[in-house]
C-alpha cells in the first residue's frame, strides 16, 4: 500500500494504545504480576515505537549505481511477506506492539505469539488492530511450545523474530535452520554493573538496585544482576544496596506505592527459590531478602523479597546462570585485568553497566567488555539506540533503524537499455 497510508494506520494505532493506556496497563499488570506504573510506561513505548518506526517508513531506500552508458543498477528492499514474532512474558503488550512495529513499518504482515504466562494484552491488541489494520495484517495466537514451534516451521513463514530464553532461542534456531528461515533472536542476559574505586558509592548502589528493574521483580533480560564492585568500595556500597533494596515495597502490584509484585507463575517462583537455597549452600553470604515477605495478604501469591548475595564467585550458579528474579550477586575485584575476565567470562552478553568519572577507564571498558549495550553512569533506553546482544544473548539489532531494515530483503536489478 502506499507508503502515505501505511505510516498513517501505524499512527492511528500508537493513538489507539494511549486512549486504551489504563486498560492495557492493567491487563499486563494482574496478568504478570509487574507494577502497574510500569506496565502503564509499556503502554507509551509501544505507541512510541510505532510512531518512530512510522516515521522511518521513507527512509527504507536502495542505492543505485550505472556500470556504464545505458546501463543502471539499482536495488530495492522489499518486505518478507509473513513474519512470526514469539515472545516472553515480561513486557507482554510492549512485546507484542513494539516488536510488530518494524516489521509491519516495512510491509510484512505479522503473527505474533504470545507468551502463555501472559496472553490478556496481546489478545486486546488484536481486537484494537481490528478497528484500524486491514484484515489479516496482524494476527495474535495463544499457545506455548508446541504453537511457536509450528509458526517457526510454517512454509509461508519467511522470517522469525524472537524474544526469550537462550536455551528457547537455540532450539527455535535449529528449527528455523530446516529451511534456512532468517531468525533474530533477543536472548538473556547476565549483566555486569562494574563500579569502580572513585565512584561515589551511593550513586553506584542507586544504579544496581535500579538497574534490577525491581518493577518487574527482577524479571528482566537487561537487569544488572552481578556488581562487580571494586574492593576499596565494596564495604559502603554494599550497605547502601542493602537500604535501597529493603526499602522497595513489595506487595500487591495494582498498588501504586508497591514496586515489587508477584513472580508470573508458581514455576519461576520456585525455580527462584531453588536458586536461592543452593547459593546459601554454595558459600556465599545472604545480605537481605532470600524470603517470602511476611505480610498475610501475601502468603498465597508468589512474592518474594529483593534478595542480595554477597561473597558470590564464579564456582557458584548465580555467578554466572540467568535467574529472572530479585536476586543480586555481589562480586568483588581489585585487579583490573581479573575484573575484565569476570565481566566477559560468562555465555552471555547482552548488557553491561560502568560506574566511574575516570573517562579513560569508562572509555577502555566500554570497549573492552563484551556487550550489546553499555551504559556509562547512566541508565535506561532510547528508540534509536540499538539494543541486542552478543555471544549467547542472541543476534540482530532492534529498537532501531537497523530493525527496520532486518525486516526488508534486498532485491538487486541490474538493467540496460
Ligand atoms: P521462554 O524462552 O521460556 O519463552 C519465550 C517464548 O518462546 C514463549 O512465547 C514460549 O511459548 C516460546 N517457546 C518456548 N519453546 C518454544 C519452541 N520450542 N518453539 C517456539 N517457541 C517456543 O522465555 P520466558 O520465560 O517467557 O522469558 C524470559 C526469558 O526471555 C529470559 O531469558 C529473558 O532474559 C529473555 N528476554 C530477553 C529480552 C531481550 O530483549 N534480550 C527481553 C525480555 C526477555
Amino acid at each position: 500500500m502506499p507508503l502515505k497510508e501505511l505510516a498513517g494506520f501505524l499512527i492511528k494505532l500508537a493513538d489507539k494504545l494511549l486512549e486504551n493506556r489504563d486498560e492495557l496497563g492493567m491487563m499486563d499488570c494482574v496478568d504478570s504480576g509487574n507494577a502497574l506504573n510500569g506496565m502503564k510506561g509499556d503502554v507509551d513505548w509501544s505507541s512510541d515505537s510505532l510512531k518512530y518506526f512510522a516515521g522511518l517508513i521513507s527512509e527504507i531506500k536502495g542505492e543505485t549505481f550505472s556500470e556504464k552508458p545505458g546501463h543502471l543498477n539499482f536495488t530495492r528492499r522489499q518486505p518478507y511477506g509473513v513474519v512470526a514474532k514469539i515472545n516472553p512474558f515480561n513486557h507482554p503488550l510492549r512485546f507484542c506492539a513494539e516488536k510488530s512495529a518494524a516489521a509491519l513499518a516495512a510491509g510484512n504482515t505479522v503473527i505474533v505469539k504470545a507468551s502463555e504466562q501472559a496472553p490478556l494484552s496481546s489478545l486486546r491488541f488484536a481486537e484494537i488492530c481490528e478497528e484500524i489494520l486491514p484484515e489479516g495484517v496482524v494476527n495474535v495466537l495463544t499457545g506455548g511450545a508446541i504453537c511457536g514451534d509450528a509458526m517457526v516451521r510454517h512454509e509461508d513463514v519467511r522470517r522469525v523474530g524472537v524474544v526469550g530464553s537462550v536455551s528457547t532461542g537455540k532450539i527455535i534456531a535449529k528449527a528455523a535452520a530446516e529451511d534456512l528461515t532468517h531468525v533474530s533472536l533477543e536472548l538473556g542476559g547476565k549483566n555486569p554493573i562494574i563500579i569502580f574505586p572513585d565512584a561515589d558509592p551511593k550513586k553506584a548502589a542507586n544504579f544496581a538496585v535500579k538497574g534490577m528493574n525491581m518493577n518487574r521483580q527482577g524479571q528482566s533480560c537487561s537487569s544488572t544482576s552481578r556488581v562487580l564492585v571494586h574492593k576499596d568500595l565494596h564495604h559502603e556500597v554494599l550497605k547502601e544496596m542493602k537500604k535501597l533494596a529493603e526499602d522497595l515495597p513489595v506487595g500487591l502490584p495494582w498498588l501504586e506505592k508497591n514496586e515489587l509484585g508477584p513472580i508470573v507463575s508458581e514455576i519461576q517462583y520456585k525455580k527462584i527459590l531453588n536458586y536461592i537455597s543452593s547459593t546459601k549452600n554454595e558459600g556465599a553470604d545472604l545480605i537481605t531478602g532470600g524470603e517470602i515477605p511476611k505480610e498475610q495478604e501475601l502468603q498465597n501469591g508468589f512474592f518474594i523479597q529483593p534478595t542480595i548475595f554477597d561473597k558470590v564467585t564464579m564456582d557458584i550458579k548465580i555467578g554466572k546462570e540467568e535467574i529472572f528474579g530479585p536476586v543480586m550477586s555481589v562480586i568483588e575485584w581489585d585487579d583490573y585485568e581479573s575484573m575484565i575476565s569476570l565481566a566477559n567470562g560468562i555465555e552471555y552478553g547482552l548488557t553491561a553497566m560502568i560506574v566511574t568519572d575516570n573517562l579513560k577507564l569508562a572509555m577502555e571498558t566500554a570497549e573492552r567488555v563484551e556487550a550489546g549495550y553499555v551504559w556509562i553512569n547512566s541508565t535506561g533506553r532510547y528508540l534509536g539506540a540499538p539494543y541486542g546482544g552478543w555471544k549467547q544473548s542472541g543476534f540482530g539489532q532492534e529498537e532501531c533503524f537497523d530493525e527496520l531494515l532486518s525486516y526488508t530483503q534486498i532485491k538487486n536489478v541490474n538493467m540496460r537499455w
